[in-house]
């Protein structure tokens, strides 16, 4: 399988390479090359088996030739095996035809640990093979950075850079990433909002003398090895709910649409999907774009749910080359337009087709309060902000449709974002047992200036890639 750039002008890679490249060196996203299929006996036969099954079948055909199937099925065996749920992902039902889809019982406590947990492993066998070192960069916006500190602490192979922006993610989000005493492994508190670290990390990626100097890594939702990880839950809450004989619909709480491309990628491989439903907090522009057409930056303002305070959502760009076609020139240029005037026009048939097979709604601060407190009410359920935004939406869309059954992924559990879920309910929701003592870890990590210059010099002078040899 081969892995072509969203912009055209990047050459052909394997999926090894894509997984250690993250993003492609026109600045494009990669895509495989054509969308792999299962048929509709062999997504029937994933009802009622293991969650690492599923895994196999479904990620095997991205990888092909890139580890041998042994060695591919003992690695998921281990990622998953750091989750408490026998289930790895259950799903819990709410209310009528409506279910949770529990995405947060790994080590992390947020859905990032399912793709991370399997990157991380991916990785460090690849660059052993290749006796390479690499240098993670990421930007956070809260979930992913602790994952992919959990993910890599330790190995030798790899250091790992997280920015996080200063003073707007939870405590324990920061706490999950500052306590971690392993030497590979450094936290920036950058003084600025998650885009600019993401811009930031777009930059370093664009500059090909830092990336080879540091071996430069990505991790975020755009590396594609991340996006397929992903795409296993929706197999399996499907299978339990009576997939493929019957259709079922997601609602995503969304902000680098990095999960629900997933949900997009498992429909191309031949999921009955009725509806995926992109659900924002009051940073919608992905809700905005699908009502107007016009995806158009706005300010960010940071809410009870940070890991969707966004507005370039990356990953939409993945999208939008299927949507026109996987005409990369029409992609260049809209991409061209954003970068220039923050705004572009989604082409009239593109709109067409995303509207097709997509919905979407936003959710008010004052609204997701409220879903957290009517959850737990009606069924004792704890739901973390996020997952309420997703709920919120996912019974609007059920009030519609309320044949279809629906599936709101829970990103977090309700531990990672205490006071939301205090002030909503009244009550706590402990952390578990690993974490209980997190409150008492000591915290390490830097403050650094909104600025490029300052935190490449940071890098530099760090990351064991760079100084010295390139290791081949
Ligand atoms: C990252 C994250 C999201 C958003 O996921 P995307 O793939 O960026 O759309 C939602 N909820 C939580 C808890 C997250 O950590």
């Amino acid at each position: 399988m081969a892995y072509i750039s969203t912009r055209g002008e990047a050459p052909k890679i394997s999926f090894t390479e894509a997984l250690l490249a993250g993003l492609a060196p026109d600045g494009g996203l990669y895509v495989p090359e054509a969308m792999p299929r299962l048929s509709p006996e062999e997504m029937r036969g994933f009802a009622g088996k293991p969650y690492v099954e599923v895994a196999e079948a479904v990620i095997s055909p991205f990888l092909e030739g890139a580890l041998a199937a042994p060695d591919f099925r003992a690695m998921l065996k281990a990622a998953y095996q750091s989750f408490r749920h026998k289930a790895v992902t259950p799903l819990t039902q709410i209310d009528d035809n409506l279910f949770v889809l529990e995405l947060f019982h790994g080590p992390t406590l947020a859905f990032k640990d399912v793709a991370m947990q399997l990157l991380g492993r991916l990785m460090d066998r690849a660059l052993k093979a290749r006796g390479q070192r690499a240098t993670i960069v990421g930007a956070t916006s809260g979930d992913t950075g602790a994952a992919a500190i959990e993910a890599f602490r330790g190995l030798d192979q790899v250091d790992v850079f997280i920015l996080y922006p200063h003073g707007r993610v939870s405590d324990v989000q920061r706490r999950q990433m500052t306590t971690v005493a392993a030497d590979n492994v450094h936290v920036i508190a950058l003084e600025g909002t998650f885009d600019d670290a993401q811009g930031m990390l777009k930059a370093f990626f664009r500059n090909r003398v830092l990336r080879e100097e540091l071996g430069l890594s990505g991790v975020n939702s755009i590396n594609f090895a991340r996006v397929v990880a992903q795409m296993v839950y929706y197999f399996t809450s499907a299978a339990v709910l009576g997939g493929p004989l019957r259709k079922i619909s997601f609602t995503v709480p969304t902000g680098n649409f990095g999960d629900i491309l997933a949900g997009h990628m498992a429909r191309q491989m031949g999921l009955p999907v009725e509806k995926l439903i992109v659900a924002t907090n009051s940073n919608d522009i992905l809700a905005r774009a699908l009502a107007s057409g016009r995806y158009e930056l706005r300010g960010v303002h940071a809410t009870q749910s940070p890991s969707m305070d966004i507005q370039v959502s990356s990953n939409f760009e993945r999208l939008l080359f299927d949507a026109v076609d996987r005409d990369p020139a029409v992609l260049r240029g809209l991409m061209a337009n954003l970068d220039q005037s923050g705004a572009f026009e989604i082409p009239p048939a593109a709109l067409a087709r995303i509207r097709a097979e997509f919905g979407a709604g936003s959710t008010s601060e004052a609204e997701t309060s409220a879903e957290i407190g009517r959850t737990w009410r009606e069924c004792e359920g704890l739901l973390d902000p996020h997952t309420a935004v997703a709920v919120h939406v996912a019974r609007q869309f059920l009030a519609r449709d309320p044949s279809t059954p629906m599936v709101a992924l829970g990103t977090a559990h309700p531990a990672k974002f205490p006071d939301a879920v205090r002030a909503a309910t009244g009550v706590s929701a402990p952390l578990p047992p690993h974490l209980a003592d997190l409150f008492e870890r000591q915290e390490r990590f830097d403050v650094l200036p909104n600025d490029a210059q300052a935190v490449a010099r940071f890098v530099r002078a760090r990351a064991r890639a760079a100084t010295g040899k390139h290791g081949g």
